[in-house]
């Protein structure tokens, strides 16, 4: 039985016509599509009947003169989210560098040019200029990746699952591939080795133990069935302690010698080397190609700070036998991604100037004393417009390079510690989330975390003015 009170105000709400005729919401319909409108309206009406249904005795707050502001609030705000795009720019404050769910590598301001350049009209995708013949859209990269790597040939697909997921099928399909125990990985999301082996069609055949592999496991596996021998590297995690694994070069000896091709998932897929910066020493694809193996995938957003693609390079023999697999159509790379694929493998032609070029790169080598200081101004500038709703202190902390990359590493960075007496540390990261642009940011021991070093370049305004809104309870 629902109370009489409540049936009155239930049989007092506006029907969508009438709210339509309001004086707040019919200039509306100039600015926004009629259907959006009237599903707002829609959605305010029921929210309203909602709450007064919910309502556990006597219905507070709620009353026929209440009525226009809530509907038009919920359209209102119905309206700017209709409108606003899903997929929008986010501050990362977080210190993840490869921040998978907030899209992983920052594109290079060259590879933001080259996309804005290709996406204003027509490109020469797949035709060669010189002949007027149909070219091959993988031309555009190729020679840059061979030039690079010092391998024989290139191919990109879409990602480093697809590209791993090709060459297995190319290379082994309906045949066995031998891989350590210790390399069956699992990268976030749901690629796993095991997985991608039956999605290609191979037989997986694990050798060794979990924390030892020796060559010998590989010789003993190997039989008629073995197309293909994989190394995987374990980018996302490491085990220590009693280990043994088969360096590349043994395999590939092993390989020669049983005429099997051996192929190395690398993941990150670094072509430089960043030892000299302090981080740890992670395999460079040169060095995989010098060992000799004969085909090696690696992401194109990791450690690369390039856009999202699966690049392959290796024996000409082997590529070229995935570039006509049917399969490869499907994994088959936009012509977006190829024009910012393409600015940034320039970039790695200058070798000594590649890393102030590259955003990943140059975030993951930004010295400990460059982030103390931008950290110093942003406390500085928080404290001055904020400081009465929140204290905001410098501290040591690390960043983490992500994506699944560099998991050992520790990166000295100061952070902007925030503490308010009026605001849980998680209310206040939530609000910052939701607030417009969003602001990721890290908690821990009670505090609010801003790391300097993923905050981009003129990110800074933005970000005191978010957590001014965020404080004050806005957009929450
Ligand atoms: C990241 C990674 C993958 C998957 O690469 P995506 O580009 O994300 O598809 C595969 N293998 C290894 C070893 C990786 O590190």
């Amino acid at each position: 039985m629902v109370a009489k009170e409540k049936q009155d105000l239930l049989s007092a709400l506006p029907g969508v016509d009438e709210v339509l005729a309001w004086e707040g919401v019919s200039p509306l319909l100039a600015q926004y599509p009629r259907s959006l409108v009237l599903a707002g309206i829609r959605l305010g009406i029921d929210r309203l009947r909602q709450q007064i249904l919910a309502a556990p005795g006597k219905v507070d707050r709620v009353g026929v003169d209440t009525f226009p502001v809530a509907i038009e609030g919920t359209l209102r705000e119905y309206l700017l989210q209709a409108v606003t795009p899903s997929l929008r720019p986010v501050i990362n404050a977080t210190g993840v560098v490869l921040h998978t769910n907030l899209g992983r590598a920052v594109l290079a301001p060259a590879a933001r040019e080259q996309l804005g350049q290709l996406s204003r009209g027509y490109c020469n995708l797949e035709l060669d200029l010189e002949t007027g013949e149909r070219g091959s859209r993988y031309s555009h990269v190729e020679e840059l990746l061979t030039r690079i790597t010092g391998a024989q040939a290139a191919l990109v697909v879409n990602n480093n699952a697809a590209a791993v997921l090709l060459s297995l099928n190319t290379l082994a399909a309906g045949r066995e591939v031998l891989v350590s125990r210790g390399q069956l990985v699992e990268i976030g999301g749901s690629f796993r080795i095991p997985e991608v082996m039956a999605w290609s069609g191979c037989r997986l055949v694990e050798v060794g133990a979990t924390n030892k592999t020796h060559l010998k496991d590989y010789e003993r596996a190997l039989g008629p069935e073995t197309a293909l021998l994989l190394k995987v590297h374990t980018s996302n995690y490491s085990i220590m302690g009693f280990t043994a694994t088969v360096a590349a070069d043994q395999l590939v000896e092993l390989g020669k010698r049983r005429g099997i091709p051996v192929m190395e998932d690398l993941g990150s897929g670094v072509l430089l080397d960043l030892t000299p910066y302090g981080l740890p020493a992670e395999p460079t694809v040169q060095a995989s190609v010098a060992a000799g193996l004969d085909v090696i995938t690696f992401s194109g957003d990791k450690l690369l700070g390039g856009p999202q693609a699966g690049i392959i390079v290796g024996k000409e023999a082997y590529i070229g036998a995935m570039k006509k697999n049917p399969l490869n159509r499907a994994l088959r790379i936009d012509k977006t991604t190829l024009a910012a694929l393409e600015a940034t493998l320039r970039l790695y032609l200058s070798p000594e100037d590649v890393v102030g070029q590259v955003p990943v790169l140059e975030m993951l080598t930004v010295p400990a004393k460059v982030l103390e200081e931008r950290a110093q101004a942003l406390a500085r500038k928080i404290g001055e417009r904020l400081g009465g709703r929140v204290t905001a202190r410098v501290v040591r902390d690390y960043s983490q390079v992500g994506g699944g990359a560099m998991p050992t590493a520790q990166l000295p960075t100061s952070v902007v510690a925030l503490e308010s007496s009026t605001i849980s540390a998680a209310s206040l990261t939530a609000r910052l989330r939701r607030g417009r642009p969003a602001v990721l940011a890290r908690v821990a021991a009670g505090r609010v975390l801003l790391d300097p070093r993923t905050i981009q370049e003129g990110e800074e305004k933005e970000l005191w003015q978010a957590l001014e809104r965020a404080l004050l309870g806005e957009g929450n």
